[in-house]
């Protein structure tokens, strides 16, 4: 598991953790937080800079995020579980996007407060059919208008909180800017105002329910979307094949899968240019991330037609 570097407690601290934690009048709350929206509206850099932690991968890309991932913020008595989703789009035929369509839609359904996130330049038609599986009833809800950095004029925002407040879903509405830091404490303070009372299910020290190997293959995959443009659309993979942790080095091998030998050529580049720039950026994200040096190895193997193919889906790791 992944602990936060703030934290950094002996092993048999359980029980002062757990007096730490307990408010004054001794209650504690939790709940499942559900980040959901359209691909690309800064779902997972929202949920990053909640953290104040590096989590989540984001690109410039649609649909960067496959699976629903687990951030945790423990305040105090409050524990806020955050879900970050694939993100919701009308589904094409292949077994992938389906697979991460099924996994933002659930998240929809088992959480106890819905954010749901919308680019402050987007038109509400478009996201129409999104708001429609949002009223579930006991359910919180709040509307996230995000990048407003974008916009000079802010009054343009206006329009927007109108049509949003129209739908009547919303107890609230927040513009904020993950970037820039702009309306993000007023809504993490919203957010644990509105938790239920309830124990919490995380250690307070732990920030998320993926292992470190799950995380290193993301930080992978993030850095070939990001340094490919649309050469690599939807097509790579990346399978941890060796994560070893010696005194001063953790040691990772990873394999990255494509679909076509068109598509390594490019991930390798002109004399392993391309490969060397994807391990270094890596590495340098993944020794943020696991405090610790960290030896890199990556290597590029072809699958033909994986993403279309739930067998090799489920050796891949999408099951
Ligand atoms: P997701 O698909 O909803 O998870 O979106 P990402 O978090 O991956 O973000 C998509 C793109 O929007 C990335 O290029 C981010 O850098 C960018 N982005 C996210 N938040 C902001 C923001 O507050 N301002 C600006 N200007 N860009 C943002
Ligand atoms: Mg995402």
């Amino acid at each position: 598991w992944i602990f936060s570097k703030k934290l950094k407690l002996p092993r048999n601290s359980c029980l002062i953790l757990k007096n730490f934690n307990e408010s004054e009048d001794g209650e504690n709350s939790c709940g499942f937080v559900g980040l959901v929206g359209k691909p690309n509206v800064g779902k997972s850099t929202l949920l990053n800079y909640l953290l104040g932690q590096k989590l989540s991968i984001t690109s410039r890309k649609p649909q960067t995020t496959r699976r629903n991932l687990l951030g945790v913020d423990t305040r105090g008595s409050k524990q806020a579980i955050y879900v970050d989703t694939p993100g919701l789009h009308k589904t094409s035929g292949k077994a992938l996007n389906k697979y991460m369509v099924k996994d933002a839609t659930s998240a929809v359904k088992d959480v106890d407060i819905l954010c749901f996130l919308t680019d402050c330049r987007s038109v509400i038609e478009d996201e129409e059919w999104i708001l429609s599986l949002m009223s579930r009833p006991r359910v919180k809800r709040l509307a996230i208008i995000s990048k407003i950095d974008l916009l000079r004029d802010k009054q343009l925002l206006l329009p927007k909180i109108k049509n949003l407040r129209e739908t009547k879903l919303f107890s609230d509405i927040f513009p904020v800017s993950a970037l820039r830091k702009n309306g993000l404490s007023e809504l993490r303070s919203k957010i644990f105002e509105l938790l239920p009372v309830g124990t919490h299910l995380f250690p307070d020290d732990q920030i998320t329910d993926k292992s470190e190997r799950f995380l290193a293959s993301e930080i992978v995959r993030e850095k070939i979307m990001r340094q490919l443009g649309d050469e690599i659309p939807h097509c790579s993979a990346v399978i941890i094949e060796g994560f070893s942790r010696e005194k001063k080095v953790i040691r990772i091998r990873a394999q990255i899968v494509v679909e076509r030998d068109g598509q390594k050529r490019v991930v390798i580049g002109k004399s392993g240019d391309r490969l060397k720039k994807i391990g270094t950026e890596a590495r340098k994200d993944l020794e943020n991330l696991l405090n610790h040096q960290v030896m890199l190895h990556l290597w590029v193997k072809v699958k033909r037609g994986w993403t279309n193919n739930s067998l090799e889906m489920g050796q891949l790791g999408y099951d």
